[in-house]
């Protein structure tokens, strides 16, 4: 069997790992110390926050397959959260999630649908290295031999899959990946996430909130979603172009901006916070793409994928996985 490095253990690393593993012998290497990338989940003593991905929607069927085998296996449920329009911090619309179409979540946090993949992956022998950041890759007796960033050799393979943001495939994979151009050319924006912890529940009659015309763009009631057994979370989100214009000021201004955006639309109530967390992600989300194809170079034994072929959501790194394990299982 072909021995293939992916890199990266978020949905689509784990998704591709899980769609080849039966022809290939497969090592997947993640630079943090869990899986599921910004399928993500913080925990401050005792609050816990899905603090990347909120919710996702599903429409590829074969996505819905998938969705529904977690469901069934208790690591995905319906979020029927009451959900609000709010511009600036005047609630304009709402309508309770029960009666559209599902949104889901993670159960009991977003994070446990990366962990249950990566234990399933573990079961089928797929090697699984963690705190491991891969930083370059090159070409020795026609295998590509990977070091991390403490230029310890990582092994070699006959190919090299990235399933991680764009630009920092773009450092790792060689110049002459005939995709370069298409990594280079991807635009990923930034977001702020501010994590709040109550020590009382909240007086609020929504539990998710899209914000327009202002710095926030959303915030919801991380303890409103299923199963969640911690104290009450708010989670609350910046503007991805706010967080560009604002992405090297200090941490204590952009808390400061963020908290006082929060509480015209929450009230008073969120400066009692006992947690009050900062997250900077700097490759949240990407834009909808139009690539007319999936990421393989056959001759140099390279690919990549992630949501940004696609656009920036957990569906669509699902599916790009999907879409390049059929090509891949055509050459391995
Ligand atoms: C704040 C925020 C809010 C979001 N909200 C939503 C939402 O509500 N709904 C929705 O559908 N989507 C949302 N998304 C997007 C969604 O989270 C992503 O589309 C999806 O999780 C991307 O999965 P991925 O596997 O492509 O990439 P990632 O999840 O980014 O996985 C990449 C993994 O690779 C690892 N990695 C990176 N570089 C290296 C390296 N050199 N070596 C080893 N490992 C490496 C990373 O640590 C990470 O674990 C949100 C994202 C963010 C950040």
């Amino acid at each position: 069997m072909k021995k293939v490095a992916i890199i990266g253990a978020g949905l689509s690393g784990l998704t591709l790992a899980d769609q080849i593993a039966d022809i290939a012998e497969v090592t997947l290497f993640e630079k943090f110390n869990q899986v599921s990338g910004r399928m993500a989940t913080r925990k401050y003593e005792a609050y816990a926050f899905d603090h990347g991905a909120q919710f996702f929607t599903v429409k590829h069927p074969d996505f819905l397959a998938h969705i529904n085998t977690l469901q069934a296996h208790g690591v995905v449920a319906r979020w029927d959260a009451r959900f609000v329009e709010v511009d600036g911090t005047y609630v304009k619309k709402s309508r309770a999630w029960e009666q559209s179409y599902p949104h889901y979540v993670g159960v009991p946090d977003m994070a446990s649908v990366g962990q249950y993949l990566a234990l399933k992956l573990l079961q089928r022998n797929v090697e699984l290295h963690l705190n491991t950041e891969v930083k370059a890759i090159h070409k020795r007796d026609n295998q590509w031999c990977l070091t991390d960033t403490h230029n310890n050799a990582l092994g070699s393979y006959d190919w090299v899959v990235t399933a991680i943001p764009a630009k920092q495939a773009a450092t790792v994979l060689p110049n002459d990946f005939m995709h370069m151009q298409t990594l280079h050319g991807t635009q990923m924006l930034p977001c702020y996430a501010l994590m709040l912890g109550f020590e009382q529940a909240l007086n609020l009659t929504w539990d998710a909130a899209h914000i327009t015309n202002a710095i926030l763009s959303w915030v919801s009631v991380n303890s409103s979603k299923p199963e969640r057994a911690n104290g009450t979370c708010l989670v609350a989100m910046s503007r991805n172009q706010w967080a560009a214009d604002h992405f090297n000021q200090p941490e204590s201004w952009v808390v400061d901006a963020l908290l006082h955006a929060l509480s015209g639309i929450v009230g008073e109530q969120v400066l009692q916070a006992k947690v009050l967390q900062l997250k900077k992600w700097h490759y949240a989300n990407a834009q909808k793409t139009a690539l007319k194809e999936v990421l393989i170079d056959a001759k140099q034994q390279l690919a990549s994928c992630g949501d940004w072929c696609i656009s920036g959501r957990v569906e669509s790194a699902f599916v790009s996985a999907l879409q390049l394990s059929k090509s891949l299982r055509a050459v391995l």
